[in-house]
């Protein structure tokens, strides 16, 4: 009987423990957080399962999704609305091109994008790699794959690993799927609140550069999820008050905190990321790239800057292993 007690007793206080630290290991409670841009892209063709699980492994807070529709409604996870950047799909389907050329995920069934190669971004035209340093060009066997698909990546490497690892999902050209019938936002929330994803507790960011689309994700489908408004124009730096009445952070380009040099040798920052936390919204930037520094000397030097000068709150990064590495050493 005694034993008995002590084995419950044992089992709640360990049950308890592991709560607490569940709770307390979202990540979006750190200071600074590794976003894997498209996985560890730096190392893999972006957007591959395998270049997922090897992000994962790096342990970044989160790992990121863009999301397309398929012709059947599947959300796929690929960076452009079309497909001949990243896949073989000239040589398989040369006849399903659109007058511009181009080949449209959303005119491919899931089943016929299955069928097609993923290979590291190249330019359709001159077929040459766009990063050539990175992963070589038509190796190995990667394919397309669902959002589902990804969560059930994530979820079952936190169940297996014991980690908390949070997704990160990108609504990609929401004006573009309406014309085309679809309400793309309304089927990702579905999913994600299907498998767990419904508020800021949830470990999962959604993001979209539609500032429109956003604010309909807030109040007209009544998200409750952590919302992240991508912006790129400095005419959007004046619209923070705004974003904050919907969205919890804002996701910039670097350059428009991190400016050259000035006279003093010293990085020139803007007041974005201050303005940001004015209205408590949190700064996530793209994209740090080891291999494309524009200007500094080193990938930390553009890292120390960016995160102890500039005061940002979270990297995007095709390299998260040399940000982990660089967020405990400093
Ligand atoms: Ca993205």
């Amino acid at each position: 009987m005694f034993r008995l007690i002590f084995v419950c007793f044992t089992v709640c206080f360990i049950s308890c423990k592991k709560n607490k630290i569940d709770m307390n290991s979202n990540p979006i409670n750190k200071s600074k957080i590794v976003i894997a841009h498209r996985g560890a892209s730096g190392y893999l063709p972006e957007h591959t399962l395998a270049s997922k699980a090897m992000a994962y492994a790096m342990n970044v807070d989160y790992l990121e999704q863009d999301i397309v529709l398929s012709k059947d409604a599947v959300p796929i996870v690929i960076h452009d609305i079309h497909l001949e950047t990243v896949t073989n799909v000239q040589d398989i389907f040369p006849t399903r091109k659109r007058s511009d050329g181009k080949f449209y995920v959303i005119d491919f069934t899931f089943e016929e994008l299955q069928k097609l190669n993923v290979y590291e971004r190249f330019n359709s035209e001159t077929k040459n790699a766009i990063f050539p340093m990175r992963f070589p060009l038509k190796k190995s066997n990667f394919k397309l794959h669902s959002l589902q698909d990804e969560i059930q990546l994530i979820q079952g490497l936190n169940k297996s690993t014991g980690k908390n690892i949070g997704i990160y999902s990108e609504i990609k050209e929401p004006v573009f799927h309406k014309k085309e019938g679809f309400d793309i936002s309304k089927i990702v929330l579905d999913i994600l609140s299907n498998y767990g994803y419904k508020t800021k507790k949830d470990n999962c960011i959604l993001q979209c550069f539609d500032s429109n689309e956003l604010k309909r994700i807030r109040f007209e489908l009544k998200s409750e999820l952590f919302l992240v408004q991508l912006i790129e124009f400095e005419t959007e730096e004046n619209k923070l008050e705004e974003f904050a009445t919907y969205a919890d952070g804002i996701g910039p380009w670097y350059k428009q905190i991190i400016k050259g040099k000035g006279e003093n040798g010293k990085y020139q920052i803007s007041n974005l990321v201050d303005n940001a936390h004015k209205n408590n919204l949190k700064v996530h930037a793209y994209t740090f790239r080891s291999d494309d520094l524009d200007g500094f000397t080193t990938f930390n030097e553009l890292l120390q800057v960016a995160f102890f000068e500039a005061n940002i709150d979270g990297v995007f990064t095709d390299f998260p292993d040399k940000v982990v590495d660089f967020l405990n050493k400093n």
